[in-house]
């Protein structure tokens, strides 16, 4: 039998161990899913959604437990695990309030005595695997429309949070969802796989990264069960002008810094006009330079650590590739002299499409900056990756930049904003960053039935 193991990335330390599932328990987690799904569908949409709001409730009122949980466990600054639980508990709340009314019955094109409903019905037990960048917001944004719809829902989340997962579960239980609709499991990916392929499981969502999406995608597809993938993403900032330029780098660093730059959405490409780029480059490395790094738990703290000595490590290792492949370390690059998981906050420039780093993810708290000599050769290097989750354009003339915005290639695309994650806005990307929606009317759409029926 293997076990979770949690470690603090702020001070190396391990925190607790984890009994995992056996290859024999499988079954029986179906089963009990199985059964609670005869249940749990039958119950009324209205008090499926008490369940949801109550939980929201418990999320207000846990809200500082739920923070500290996170911050010892994945090293996100205080402030923001308490930003991600109220946007959790913002999730949950807006599914009770809007969701029974986004499931009722449609009726279409009236004609005399012929009638064609549409009605939106459960699916059945759904796999979650989730992923440790925003613990609660990543299963709030699957398991509140789910749960809504009448799904019930195998969570496996991913390791570094076993101890916030298991507080989860144990809220929605306390809130009203029944013990087996919602059963939080520590699984290998093998036991993922052998969940999948069970019959009684009619889908899997996954947030992480490809090669997880992939493996997970290709057991569903082999046994016919869909899947939503919410992979990484390379987003664009595309700077076509600004009237304050300390401002829009103070805007920049701080998007690309939140979360130690662990986002999947996070800006991580700057493409700046030439006109703009020197000064641009100065203000963005002052912002980088003077943020706070430090002990997650302190107030004053911008960037914690990464969420493990390897993960820092391996965002390291990427920027001394970049490096020994010609591109300009403009400030940082280098572990934090102190216990823990930290990085300096790092501005790569000079980067060309021969260079690993043009094309591949940086999931670390590392800015790339571009200069390009036009808005043409700004859209064809936002949209030259393999990624196409969010960009954003910034100008003082909101049409113009809406229609660069238009010419992003991506699921999500802003204008003079960043990365804006709302409850009823619609969440998901294109190319290698995935497929499906979460989040909003959308999310809810993915794992329903939407089943006709016909009556003359
Ligand atoms: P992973 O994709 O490995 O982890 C995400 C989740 O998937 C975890 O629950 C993990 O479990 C699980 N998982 C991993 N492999 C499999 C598999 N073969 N079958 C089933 N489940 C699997 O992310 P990492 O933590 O390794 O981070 C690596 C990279 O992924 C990052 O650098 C980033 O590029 C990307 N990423 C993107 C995220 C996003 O928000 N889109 C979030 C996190 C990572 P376990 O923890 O037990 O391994």
């Amino acid at each position: 039998m293997s076990t979770y193991v949690t470690a603090n990335p702020t001070t190396g330390e391990t925190e607790r161990e984890f009994t995992s599932l056996t290859d024999g328990d499988i079954p029986q987690v179906v089963a009990r899913t199985v059964t609670a799904y005869e249940h749990w569908r039958a119950v009324p949409a209205d008090q499926r959604a008490d369940a949801l709001r109550r939980t929201a409730d418990l999320y207000e009122e846990r809200a500082d437990e739920l923070a500290r949980m996170i911050t010892t466990e994945m090293g996100k600054p205080l402030a923001q695990a308490a930003g991600e639980v109220q946007l959790a508990a913002d999730i949950y709340r807006w599914y009770a309030d809007h969701g029974p009314e986004l499931l009722a019955v449609e009726t279409l094109d009236p004609q005399g005595a012929t009638e064609s409903i549409v009605q939106k019905r459960p699916v059945g037990p759904l796999v979650g695997v989730m992923p440790w960048n925003y613990p609660y917001y990543q299963v709030a944004r699957f398991a509140a429309p789910n749960l809504l719809a009448g799904n019930t829902i195998i969570l496996k989340h991913a390791s570094i949070c076993a101890a916030s997962s298991a507080l989860m579960a144990e809220i929605l239980h306390s809130a009203g969802v029944p013990e087996d609709a919602y059963v939080n499991v520590y699984a290998s990916s093998d036991q993922v796989a052998s969940l999948i392929e069970n019959p009684a499981i009619q889908g899997v969502s996954l947030t992480g990264s490809e090669a997880a999406g992939a493996a997970v995608a290709q057991v569903a597809s082999r046994n016919l069960k869909k899947s939503v993938l919410e992979l990484g993403g390379s987003d664009p900032f595309v700077l076509l002008d600004t009237d304050d330029m300390a401002r829009t780098a103070h805007v920049a660093a701080t998007a690309r810094l939140s979360n130690a730059g662990q986002a999947c959405n996070s800006p991580k490409r700057f493409i700046v006009l030439e006109e703009l780029y020197d000064d641009f480059v100065g203000k963005l490395v002052a912002e980088f330079e003077k943020t706070a790094v430090g002990d997650p738990t302190d107030s004053g703290t911008k960037v914690g650590p990464l969420s493990s000595v390897d993960a820092r490590d391996a965002v390291a290792e990427q920027v001394r590739t970049a490096v020994a492949q010609g591109a300009r370390l403009e400030t940082g690059g280098s572990p934090v002299d102190r216990a823990g998981a930290f990085l300096e906050p790092t501005v790569l420039t000079g980067i060309t499409p021969d260079m690993d780093a043009y094309s591949e993810e940086i999931f670390g708290p590392v800015g790339m900056v571009y200069k390009v000599s036009s808005v043409d050769d700004a859209v064809r290097l936002a949209n030259d990756v393999g990624f196409g989750l969010s960009g954003s354009v910034w100008s003082t003339d909101a049409a113009k930049a809406q229609e660069v915005a238009d010419r992003l290639e991506v699921g999500m695309a802003y204008v003079n904003e960043h990365g804006t994650t709302l409850p009823g806005l619609p969440f998901g990307g294109v190319k290698r960053s995935g497929y499906g929606r979460e989040l909003g009317r959308w999310g809810l759409g993915e794992f329903v039935n939407t089943r006709l029926r016909r009556t003359s």
